[in-house]
């Protein structure tokens, strides 16, 4: 079975989809963590992501590789634990660059659909899960939520992870992504048609991790 959950910039999607995989027994899927891995590398690397020649060749030779045991997500880069390093905020302005790339898509497309395939059960969660990697997902889930909120969740967030941030600087950086990603040429946030919306707004994590679990099971039954 295939869960996809899809929706804007700081919704709450991972910290959910990461909870109702635990509470279903399912793998865990973060879409956004990979394009993060990747943008960690090209800033480590210091590539010119313009220079489509060196982004194929770091394409080709980069191993990303995702652990979710016990709920627990780990993200690896070429062998290494990154699962911290991917949520700085220059990582994130660099993702949200790097997604906009069509060859960047097409890579990652790949490597998650077959990602996705390894396993009989999913929750895989990001951007363009439900409409382009499997159009066929059992459920399909938009989770959505008003801009102010979701730029509060994110920052609450990051400051719980301990991170360092201005708060001003962060709201300017949250905009800009959002802008990118809703309007770059090559799937631009867009909910599925069939699937479910689900305006988190005014509801609590519980009630939404509680909300998708129901359907899920509605499902599977
Ligand atoms: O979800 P997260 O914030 O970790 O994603 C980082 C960036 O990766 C997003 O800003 C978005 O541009 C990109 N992304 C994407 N398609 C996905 C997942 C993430 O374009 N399926």
């Amino acid at each position: 079975m295939i869960i996809a959950i899809d929706g804007p910039l700081g919704v709450g999607k991972s910290s959910v989809a990461k909870e109702v995989a635990k509470r279903l027994g399912f793998t865990y899927i973060d879409t956004g963590a990979m394009y993060r891995a990747l943008a960690l590398k090209t800033l480590k690397e210091n590539i010119d992501i313009n220079d489509k020649k060196k982004l194929l060749n770091l394409l080709e030779n980069i191993d990303i590789q995702l652990d979710y045991t016990d709920g627990v997500l780990k993200v690896f880069l070429d062998g290494k634990d990154v699962s911290n390093e991917i949520r700085m905020e220059e990582v994130s302005k660099r993702a949200s660059e790097v997604a906009s790339i069509k060859e960047v898509r097409d890579f990652m497309v790949n490597l998650q659909r077959k990602y996705g395939n390894k396993y009989k059960n999913i929750v895989i969660e990001g951007r363009d899960t439900g409409t382009v990697i499997f159009p066929n997902a059992d459920l399909k889930i938009f989770l959505t939520a008003p801009l102010e909120v979701r730029i509060e969740r994110r920052y609450k967030q990051l400051l719980e992870k301990g991170f360092k941030v201005d708060y001003d600087e962060f709201v300017k950086n949250f905009k800009e992504r959002e802008h990118r990603d809703n309007t770059r040429k090559i799937n631009p946030l867009r909910p599925a048609e069939d699937s479910i919306i689900i305006d988190s707004g005014n509801m609590t994590f519980e009630e939404v991790v509680e909300e998708i679990t129901h359907l899920s099971k509605k499902v599977l039954s």
